[in-house]
């Protein structure tokens, strides 16, 4: 469990300075901030929404210029407010928050699905820089969800690395889910790292075959989050709680709350529910 400096948890407002449309339902803000620019692949932040709810969204990239990106996906109230802002509107932060993955020199395996894929390509710059090799597996249900493919397969392509995508549509790629390629490669190939973000039954998958074929594994999870500072308990998974001991989590780790990993969280008012 790590303690943050109290300035994290302080509320600061921005201004978008520039916004992204990545998908027809995915956009990517990007706005100045002090400590967001340090924030590291993995870590996420409290958006505030005044009026309707505080949400969490990964950092999905922190840029030379110091602006810093999160990459929004259009599923509710709150996101759907996010999507009406426009560049010099103003949001409200906290963060950033939580650990962050961890990298490792070698040959590593990323397997991205959806907005999952945001905090994977942030992970796979930093891995690139370390020269690791690497090979980016990314899913999404059709090709206009494959978020940052072409900047994903620039940077591989440019560094020799492999980059393969499915579709749930056939629209571009392996027509099927992105576990199926994961499986493929961990058949094929020995790996050092194995790196997961996306829907947790998709991580669930990506788990079981890493541990399968004895690979170290790091997955980011998403629960209900609220407080960020873990106090609320919310954000509950066994013995964790995601906002301070993740939301990446190790093999081991994750092996301890096997009977919650990819079964249930809790909702709003603190029962456990499906995920
Ligand atoms: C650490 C962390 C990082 C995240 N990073 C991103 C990101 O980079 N990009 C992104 O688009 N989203 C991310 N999310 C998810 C995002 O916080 C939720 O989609 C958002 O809170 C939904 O708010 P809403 O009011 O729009 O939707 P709501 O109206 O609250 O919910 C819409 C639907 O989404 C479901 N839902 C909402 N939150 C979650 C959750 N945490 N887990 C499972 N189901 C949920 C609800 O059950 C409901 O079905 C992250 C979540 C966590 C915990």
């Amino acid at each position: 469990m790590s303690a943050y400096p109290i300035e994290n948890n302080a509320m600061s407002t921005v201004k978008t300075q520039k916004i992204v449309k990545e998908s027809p339902t995915v956009k990517s803000f990007f706005f100045k901030d002090r400590l967001c620019a340090k924030g590291k692949p993995g870590q996420f932040m409290m958006v505030w929404l005044p009026g309707f709810d505080e949400i969490p969204m990964s950092i999905s990239s922190t840029l030379p210029s110091g602006l810093t990106s999160i990459t929004v996906a259009n599923v509710g109230e709150a996101t759907r407010l996010m999507h009406q802002k426009r560049k010099g509107d103003t949001i409200g932060i906290r963060g950033p928050f939580g650990n962050s993955f961890q990298t490792v020199k070698g040959e590593v395996l990323l397997v991205g699905g959806g907005t999952g894929i945001a905090p994977l390509f942030f992970v796979a710059t930093r891995l690139l820089e370390q020269k690791a090799d690497m090979t980016f597996l990314l899913g999404a249900k059709t090709k206009e969800e494959l978020l940052f493919l072409s900047q994903i397969e620039e940077a591989l392509s440019r560094t020799g690395n492999t980059i393969a995508a499915s579709t749930e549509d056939g629209s571009y790629g392996h027509k099927g889910v992105v576990t199926e390629l994961a499986e493929n490669a961990l058949k094929r190939g020995k790996f050092d790292m194995v790196y997961a973000c996306g829907k947790e039954l998709m991580l669930l998958k990506v788990f079981m075959l890493a541990e399968k074929h004895r690979t170290p594994s790091q997955a980011s999870l998403e629960r209900l989050i609220r407080c960020a500072i873990g106090l609320c308990g919310s954000c509950t998974i066994g013995k964790y709680r995601v906002c301070i001991d993740g939301p990446v989590f190790t093999n081991e780790q994750l092996r301890e709350v096997r009977d919650e990993f990819g079964r249930c969280r809790r909702d709003s008012d603190g029962r456990k529910i499906p995920v």
